[in-house]
């Protein structure tokens, strides 16, 4: 099957590494520029999401990319009181991975990387504007006129998904969720935390986790109106951290210490998920990650379901030669999971915009809350799936049958 993978990010980027080492052609493209020429912050990788990097021969990858462990969550009122933990001393143990912290761009660059380096070819400067369904393929056209023609096209291009856009005029939009997301990274004179330290502040909600006296830090601002997609995109930072620094003056002394020290935030996001989409395919197109599902960064989890998408429908496409029956063992095994954890995540980010105003309310209902959480938090990272790529790419590109399938 010759597949198109239009995106090359941290879903696109993954699929092509998995189908490259089942011997299957993997072409790649991508918006921007280059595979370096990525953005954002850092992201949290759940015990689910470094399971599915290992199943398919990336379980390096975490460590390779500068990432470090980070077990469980401690949360604080806005005095600074600890008033409830989520205990991840024991998810080696419980999942057989840690958690681990790590520069979403690094993460992204190396995915890109050890996908070419197995053979997947990647286009860049090559927007997808135009898809046309042919008896015998599908046929993208890309914004500088050139087009490709692939038996089938994989939308791996993010929240705003062009693909689902071209295939499914009438699909939903992703809706926003009342929060804009900022963080960095910076040095601070505190100490290393194992987990995350997550503080319900007087006026908003922010997290960090330290690890060699250097904080790695967002806060969720709470913002009713939707901002203009290009509002946040040139910020003045002396103002916009300013404007943090007033927001939590407040709050505990680790949150203003790690203000003060900081001289920027590496970007303002609003945060948005995708509400639940009737279909993700059609004959010849699927979707992946969060083209298909994106979920609150609040869930820790959109990089994680991103690579298990990947390595799941790579499974999918050594099972079987039929597309439709690919999409369809694909939809089957994922769909209702993915939704799952949308799900969750729009109630955290409600909660989140519900205590910036009240935090005696929080505080009694907090434990029931908190408690929810564990139950959804062990089935994400328990997830299971029988997938397992060849440990070497074979040496033709034909099928292999013999790869193992545990
Ligand atoms: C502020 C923030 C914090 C986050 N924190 C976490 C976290 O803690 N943990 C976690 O697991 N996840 C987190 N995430 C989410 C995570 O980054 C995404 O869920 C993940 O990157 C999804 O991967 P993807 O490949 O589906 O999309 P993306 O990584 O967004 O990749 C999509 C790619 O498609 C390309 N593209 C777009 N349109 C086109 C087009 N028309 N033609 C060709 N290419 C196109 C884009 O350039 C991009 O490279 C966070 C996200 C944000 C914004």
């Amino acid at each position: 099957m010759k597949t198109l993978i239009i995106g090359g990010g941290i879903a696109g980027s993954t699929l092509a590494h998995a189908l490259r080492r089942y011997g299957h052609d993997a072409t790649v493209a991508e918006a921007r520029g280059s595979h370096r020429d990525t953005g954002g912050a850092f992201l949290y990788l759940a015990p689910n999401g470094i399971n599915a990097l290992r199943a398919i021969g990336l379980g390096d990858v975490p460590s390779a990319t500068g990432g470090f462990e980070a077990a469980g969550m401690d949360f604080y009122n806005a005095r600074g009181r600890r008033i409830a933990e989520l205990d991840g001393s024991d998810d080696l143990e419980r999942y057989g991975a840690h958690g681990m912290v790590l520069r979403r761009a690094r993460l992204h660059g190396e995915l890109a990387e050890r996908a070419q380096a197995e053979g997947a070819e990647f286009l860049f400067d090559a927007r997808v504007v135009e898809l046309r369904t042919q008896p015998d393929g599908i046929e993208a056209t890309f914004a500088d006129g050139r087009a490709l023609t692939a038996d089938v096209v994989i939308g791996a291009d993010g929240i705003w998904s062009t693909v689902r856009r071209l295939t499914w005029p009438d699909a939903p939009e992703p809706s926003y969720g009342g929060i804009v997301d900022c963080g960095s990274w910076t040095e601070a004179d505190l100490p290393d935390t194992t987990g995350q330290q997550m503080y319900f502040g007087h006026r908003a909600f922010f997290g960090y986790t330290v690890k060699d006296r250097v904080a790695y830090w967002f806060t969720n601002l709470p913002r009713r109106d939707e901002p203009d997609r290009h509002e946040l995109a040139d910020l003045d930072q002396d103002a916009w951290m300013a404007g943090i620094r007033r927001l939590h003056e407040n709050d505990p002394a680790p949150i203003r210490a790690i203000l003060d020290a900081a001289e920027h935030s590496l970007g303002a996001w609003p945060l948005y998920d995708m509400p639940s989409l009737e279909t993700w395919h059609t004959a010849r197109t699927c979707l992946i990650g969060d083209a298909a599902h994106a979920v609150s960064p609040s869930t820790g989890q959109g990089a994680s379901l991103a690579i298990e998408d990947a390595a799941v429908l790579a499974h999918w496409m050594q099972q079987e030669s039929e597309p439709r029956a690919v999409f369809e063992g694909f939809t089957a095994d994922r769909k209702a999971r993915a939704e799952k954890i949308v799900r969750f995540g729009r109630q955290i980010g409600a909660r989140k915009v519900s205590s910036a105003a009240g935090s005696l309310f929080r505080d009694l209902t907090l434990g029931m809350f908190l408690r929810m959480g564990g139950k959804a938090t062990a089935e994400q990272y328990g997830y299971q799936y029988a997938y397992r790529v060849p440990e070497q790419q074979p040496p033709s590109s034909t099928v292999d049958p013999g790869a193992p399938d545990v």
